[in-house]
């Protein structure tokens, strides 16, 4: 099995159920999948075959649904990229992934413009209309002065809905999501059919997704938790999807009350937003049986606070691109524990090991290594970085955490942002759970800035709700609850934090433009 022969079946099934509502307007299944089919045929017509490489430009949208399991139909592999990265960071992947088709928005038409003539590998730029991009102009000038422009409207108009796909192996490239690593250009993790179906059944299974669940998408497409947690595993069991193309606060309380949705995935930014909206009513959110967070650490004050507030549990997960992404979490028939990523979803074996790859003993730090069918194959043309990314069907997650008794793991930090003060360990996560837990902090990133003395100082960013908290307020209350070592050696107020597309705080950023500033 794998994912789109799994939407055909169900389709089969339960054909006049809502795949998906968008901009409040729903398909049922048997439309998407015969959409799909339609777009996996337009595609082959022009000459795209199985082993093929596809981009989807684009965000969460019905295009991206049918992009994506369109060209897994037809056997290509799927290069999802986030559409407003630059046209030099699209240009590297498109490049280094050789994709012979885009699939993108009108509104990026000028950007294909630009970009056409460094793309020599691109043979067929498939745009999506939008009403916003008026669509009527692209077909009399765009498509006429560009002969690799292509409507996707009208690909899928002139597909055929008896277009039988090859035959797919599971051990076949279906997405190669392109990771933006710490150094360097972002790598390619390959993820085969099994690696994607298995983890959206192994999720959807531990959370008990059925086709009663209604799931708000709202985090970006391109993004392996979305697209495994909030996309595939949904589609595989019939539940239905609101798929929502910008986060916003207003926009959730909107659906929740329009479309009494059952689960809500996102990553901790998106329920600090839910949780500080002042026109939000925690009642527009009742219907909800679960919130999934991931993507980043949950800080235990603010899961506590949302859940209290909205009566509902939040259960923490953790995954990576190069795992599918999910790895573990809080089970829903065991106690939640706050602060934990869970256990060890089915099929999946986590561990944590010393630098010699020895498991420690419970309760030790060492770095998190994962091994399940839903590890990547490897990064695409980058044999050395697989290399020292896998070793024995282990994949190396980079990120340092301990295991209770239970098997519940802890999340501590990322190897790379360990701070060293003095020759003392300090994990940026410690403090940033500490500083959450004052009233009036919303958000805080710590990292390690150099310092003459000491090798490394803790500097804390935080953003408040009350201009009169003072840094010095702030620094006493870390010394109440920190050891001398851990307590920031300065900590600046800003409006906002940096953050990626996905919601994610970026403490690197940050840490850039310390480094510019100076
Ligand atoms: P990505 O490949 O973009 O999904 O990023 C994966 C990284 O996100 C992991 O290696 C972790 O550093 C981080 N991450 C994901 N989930 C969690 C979590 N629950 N707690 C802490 N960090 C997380």
């Amino acid at each position: 099995m794998n994912l789109t022969q799994q939407l055909h079946e169900t389709a089969k099934k339960m054909g006049n159920k809502p795949a998906y509502y968008f901009m409040d307007q729903s398909s049922t299944y048997a439309e998407l999948d015969g959409a799909v089919t339609k777009f996996a045929d337009g595609l082959s017509k022009l000459g795209v075959k199985k082993g093929d490489h596809v981009a989807l430009v684009l965000g969460n949208s019905p295009h991206f649904v049918i992009g994506l399991h369109g060209a897994l139909r037809l056997g290509a592999t799927v290069i999802p990229i986030n559409p407003i990265y630059t046209p030099d960071e699209i240009g590297y992947i498109v490049n280094n992934a050789d994709v012979k088709a885009v699939v993108t928005l009108d509104l990026l038409v000028p950007l294909v413009e630009k970009m056409h003539k460094a793309l020599p590998k691109v043979e067929h730029f498939i745009i999506c209309e939008t009403p916003q991009g008026q669509a009527s102009e692209l077909d009399s000038a765009s498509l006429s002065v560009y002969p690799k422009m292509k409507s996707f409207t009208q690909l899928v108009a002139s597909g055929d809905l008896g277009f039988q796909g090859p035959e797919l192996e599971e051990d076949q490239t279906a997405v190669i999501l392109y990771t933006s690593g710490t150094t360097g250009k972002p790598k390619g993790a390959m993820l085969t059919h099994k690696n994607l179906y298995s983890n959206a059944k192994d999720v959807s299974d531990y959370l008990h997704m059925s086709e009663d669940d209604r799931v708000i998408t709202t985090l970006p497409m391109f993004h392996v938790f979305c697209l495994t947690v909030a996309l595939n595993a949904p589609l595989m069991n019939g539940a239905t999807i609101l798929i929502d193309p910008k986060f916003s606060p207003k926009e959730i309380f909107r659906i929740a009350k329009k479309f009494e949705p059952t689960v809500f995935a996102g990553v901790p930014t998106m329920y600090n937003f839910l949780l500080q909206y002042q026109d939000g009513n925690p009642e527009d959110l009742q219907s909800l049986r679960l919130c999934i967070s991931g993507g980043a650490a949950m800080p235990v004050a603010l899961l506590q606070v949302f859940e209290k507030k909205f009566n509902v549990m939040v259960s923490e997960g953790y995954g990576l691109s190069e795992a599918s992404p999910v790895t573990c979490f809080n089970p829903l028939d065991k106690p939640r524990k706050a602060g934990s990523i869970g256990q060890s979803i089915l099929n999946v074996e986590n561990k944590v090991v010393n630098e010699l790859g020895e498991e420690v003993p419970v309760g030790e730090v060492g770095e998190l290594i994962v091994r399940g069918p839903n590890v990547m194959m490897g990064y695409y043309k980058q044999p050395e970085e697989t290399a020292a990314t896998i070793h024995d069907g282990w994949l190396y997650t980079g990120d340092l955490a301990r295991m209770d008794e239970e098997g519940y793991f802890y999340i501590v930090d990322r190897k790379k942002d360990l701070i060293l003060v003095g020759g003392y360990n300090v994990y940026p996560r410690e403090v940033e759970e500490v500083l959450y837990n004052h009233e009036d902090v919303v958000e805080v990133a710590v990292l390690g800035v150099p310092d003459p003395n000491l090798g490394e100082a803790v500097r804390s960013y935080v953003v408040s709700k009350n201009p009169k908290l003072t840094e010095d307020q702030l620094l006493i209350y870390c010394a109440e609850h920190l050891a001398k070592y851990k307590v920031p050696s300065s900590i600046e107020f800003l409006d906002e934090l940096p953050k990626n597309t996905t919601g994610k705080i970026l403490r690197r950023a940050l840490k850039n433009q310390v480094i510019q500033t100076k």
